[in-house]
C-alpha cells in the first residue's frame, strides 16, 4: 500500500487510546506473532480490556447468549462517546471492579467462535479512513506493540490478510462496513448536518446497537403510519437480525442525512405535523386547567 496523506483523513480507529504504532500497514504487511495457550502471557490481553463493539459484534454474542439486545447491553456493555458530538458507542464491560472481560476463563475466551470483531484483530488494529475529498473509504492498518505481548516473540511471520483469514475477521468486516460508512459520512458531514440532536443520538444508539427494541419501535402502530413497509418485508425484518440491521442502517441514513431510502405514505409528515399541534393544543389547555384550579383553590382559601 503507497503512503498516503493522512492530514485530511478521518479515522475510525477501534484501538482508540492504545499504543498503536503509528505507521498504516497494507493487506500485505507481513509480521511475526503467533498466540497459543502455551505462551506465558496466556491471558494478560483479556485481563485489562478496551473493546469496541461493532452492531454485529452485538449481534453474534446476544444470539450466542440466547439474550435480547437489551439485557446483553445491560449485562455486557458500557457506553462511551465515539467522538465530540457524543455519538453513541458501545464497549465490552469487565467484571465488577476489575478489568478483565467477563468471558475469560482459564482455557482462553469463553465466547471464541463469536468473540468482537477487535480481539480478533488484535495485535493488529483496523483504521478506516476516508480522504476529505473523496466518497470512498480505505482501510489501511497499524501494529499494536503491548509489553505483556509475548506473541511478537513467537516464530510465525504472516500477512496481515492472511491473519485477517484465520481469524475469522473478513465476514465481520463485511458485515460492519455499512456501519463504518455511516460513522465516517457522520463525521466527515460535520457541520453540514449540524451537532446531532439527543433524539438522533438515540435513534443511532438503537438502530445500531439495540436491535430488539429498534424491532419494537418498527412494528409500532406511529412507525407504520408513517412509513410503507410492504408486508413480506417487515415480516423478514421480524424474523432475521441481520435484516433488521442491514435495515436499521438505512433508516439512519434517512433519518441523519434525509437520504431516501425508506418509502413514506403520501401525506404521513402532514398528518404527523397535525398530531404534534394538537398534541401541543392539549398540553396548553391541561397547562391552563391546572392553572385554573390553583386559582381556584387558593381563592376558596381566601374566603
Ligand atoms: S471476548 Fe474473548 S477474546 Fe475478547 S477480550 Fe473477552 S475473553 Fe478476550
Ligand atoms: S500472546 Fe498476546 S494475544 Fe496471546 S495471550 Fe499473550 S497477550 Fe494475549
Amino acid at each position: 500500500m503507497n503512503e498516503l496523506d493522512f492530514k485530511d483523513m478521518i479515522n475510525d480507529s477501534p484501538f482508540a487510546g492504545s499504543p498503536v504504532k503509528p505507521n498504516m500497514l497494507g493487506d500485505n504487511t507481513s509480521f511475526q506473532f503467533r498466540c497459543h495457550r502455551n505462551v506465558k502471557c496466556w491471558n494478560a490481553c483479556c485481563s485489562n480490556i478496551d473493546i469496541p463493539l461493532t452492531p454485529y459484534d452485538i449481534l453474534r454474542l446476544k444470539k450466542r447468549l440466547d439474550m435480547p439486545s437489551g439485557e446483553f447491553l445491560k449485562q455486557y456493555s458500557t457506553p462511551f462517546e465515539m467522538d465530540k458530538d457524543g455519538m453513541p458507542g458501545v464497549k465490552l464491560k469487565p467484571v465488577d471492579e476489575g478489568t478483565a472481560c467477563q468471558f475469560m476463563t482459564p482455557e482462553g475466551c469463553g465466547v471464541y467462535e463469536d468473540r468482537p470483531t477487535a480481539c480478533r484483530y488484535y495485535p493488529v488494529a483496523l483504521l478506516t479512513m476516508r480522504r476529505a475529498d473523496e466518497y470512498v473509504d480505505r482501510s489501511a492498518y497499524a501494529m499494536v506493540r503491548e509489553k505483556h505481548c509475548l506473541g511478537h516473540l513467537e516464530d510465525k511471520t504472516q500477512t496481515i490478510e492472511q491473519y485477517r483469514v484465520e481469524q475469522g475477521v473478513t465476514e465481520y468486516d463485511q458485515k460492519a462496513h455499512a456501519w463504518r460508512q455511516l460513522i465516517l459520512k457522520r463525521k466527515s458531514a460535520g457541520p453540514a448536518i449540524g451537532k446531532p440532536t439527543p433524539v438522533s443520538n438515540q435513534l443511532f444508539f438503537m438502530a445500531s446497537y439495540d436491535m430488539d427494541r429498534f424491532r419494537a419501535f418498527i412494528m409500532s402502530p406511529s412507525f407504520n403510519e408513517t412509513y410503507n413497509i410492504p408486508v413480506e418485508v417487515m415480516a423478514l425484518l421480524i424474523a432475521d437480525d441481520e435484516a433488521l440491521l442491514d435495515f436499521g442502517l438505512n433508516f439512519l441514513r434517512h433519518a441523519l442525512f434525509g437520504e431516501d431510502f425508506i418509502e413514506q405514505h403520501p401525506g404521513a409528515y402532514e398528518k404527523r405535523l397535525e398530531r404534534k399541534r394538537a398534541m401541543a393544543g392539549q398540553n396548553q389547555e391541561a397547562a391552563f386547567q391546572k392553572k385554573m384550579e390553583i386559582e381556584d383553590d387558593k381563592y376558596s382559601n381566601e374566603n
